[in-house]
């Protein structure tokens, strides 16, 4: 039976096994009232937009507190275009992928040039072109259909990891290239209820979350067995075909946590077009080959901010992963012995006492060293410059 005669039937399947089991719960999903929107009801595009941005690359969960805190400090599109960026980012602090806040804070501007500035509290004056959003940096077809699917119930697909993962199945796709994508993308407009297009799309989202899994899919208790030929003539852990990835050991990264007599550190900003552009961070850098992590920490304190440092005791050293890259990275303690200070490789340098580095915006593995610098300030060592002067 091909896929395209059952259309209705799927729709059905999905829809029914929906309205029992999704996750009516997701807070940006619900409408003013708080209940879950009636089909053809229109939601508030705005936190839908900023929850399917934080949504790109971390899981629900994981976003939920961020996504209610940012509703309570920025609660309208305005209250965001007004805001300052480092506001912004210390508000993204943890969620990782910076660039993505920055990039919240240009669409807001463009956002309010593309509505007017009168309308924006209009529903009814927000886009509602795939098209339109996007133009919004950031915004890739997935998101742009979440939000006009979620917003508006019109019929825009969405081909996010767990709705490609059901589709791969589903056809028992083993390709990997761009024609299979495009096949999946027409797959998922095909399916596509246009009576209930926010309901389907987001019952394919749970399906993947609670049934059709990566690793342990339960296709006993799947609404589309009768219809999946991964599970009917294959093994669904097969699919999708994934491409091989090397396995790459992590890069080392020495850190120098310089102190001055005042018992204040060393902290930089990053440039602007680097990875995590305007977040602050500790001096240092990759280690070459030939060196040991102290000469890694000395070279780099050198080059990025022009002074001499000797290298004390370790503070703590952890792996970190990104998506594509593991680092290693090991914290020193580091006498300020020459030169001064100087912004070689950065915006900017600052010297702030341990206790303010909470009102600077850090990349999730700089907060790990200052989780720890803070334990040890509160596990009594009080004057902390002493465990410095003591570490050479
Ligand atoms: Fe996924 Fe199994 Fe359902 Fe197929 S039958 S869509 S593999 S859960």
């Amino acid at each position: 039976m091909h896929l395209s005669d059952s259309i209705s039937e799927i729709q059905t399947l999905l829809l029914d096994w929906f309205d029992i089991n999704g996750r009516h719960w997701i807070p940006w999903k619900l409408n003013a009232n708080g209940t879950l929107a009636k089909p053809g009801e229109t939601i508030s595009p705005y936190g839908i937009w900023i929850a399917e941005v934080m949504l790109q690359q971390t899981q629900l969960p994981v976003v939920l507190p961020y996504w209610q805190n940012w509703m309570r400090n920025f609660p309208t599109l305005n209250d965001l275009a007004k805001s300052e960026e480092k506001y912004i980012l210390l508000q993204w602090q943890g969620l990782g992928y910076y660039s993505r806040a920055k990039r919240i804070f240009q669409s807001s501007k463009i956002l309010i040039d593309l509505i007017g500035k009168n309308h924006i509290f209009d529903i009814s004056s927000w886009p509602i072109e795939v098209s339109q959003w996007m133009l919004l940096p950031g915004v890739g077809r997935t998101t742009a259909g979440s939000i006009i699917s979620s917003a508006f119930d019109l019929p825009a697909p969405i081909l996010d990891g767990n709705v490609k993962r059901i589709l791969s199945r589903l056809i028992a796709s083993d390709e990997i290239n761009m024609k299979a994508q495009q096949k999946l993308w027409e797959l998922s407009l095909l399916l596509l209820s246009e009576e209930r297009p926010r309901d389907f799309n987001q019952a394919l989202m749970d399906l993947g979350n609670k049934v059709c899994t990566p690793n342990q899919p339960c296709c006993t208790s799947c609404p589309l067995q009768s219809f999946c030929v991964a599970y009917i003539n294959y093994n669904p852990l097969n699919f999708p075909k994934k491409e091989m990835k090397k396995i790459i050991s992590p890069q080392e990264i020495g850190i120098g946590l310089v102190f001055n007599k005042s018992g204040e550190l060393l902290i930089d900003q990053r440039l602007e077009n680097s990875s995590m552009g305007g977040m602050w961070e500790f001096p240092g850098g990759k280690k070459m080959p030939s060196e040991s992590i102290e000469e890694t920490i000395v070279r780099e304190l050198k080059e990025e901010v022009g002074i001499s440092v000797r290298v004390g005791i370790k503070l703590l050293s952890f792996e970190h992963a990104y998506t594509h890259k593991k680092f290693h990275f090991t914290a020193h303690l580091c006498e300020w012995t020459s030169g001064q200070p100087k912004p070689l490789a950065s915006q900017q340098l600052l010297w702030v006492s341990p206790e303010k580095l909470v009102d600077f915006p850090f990349p999730a593995a700089n907060a790990k060293i200052i989780s720890e610098l803070h334990k040890h300030l509160c596990n009594g060592k009080k004057n902390f410059k002493s465990t410095i002067i003591n570490s050479y």
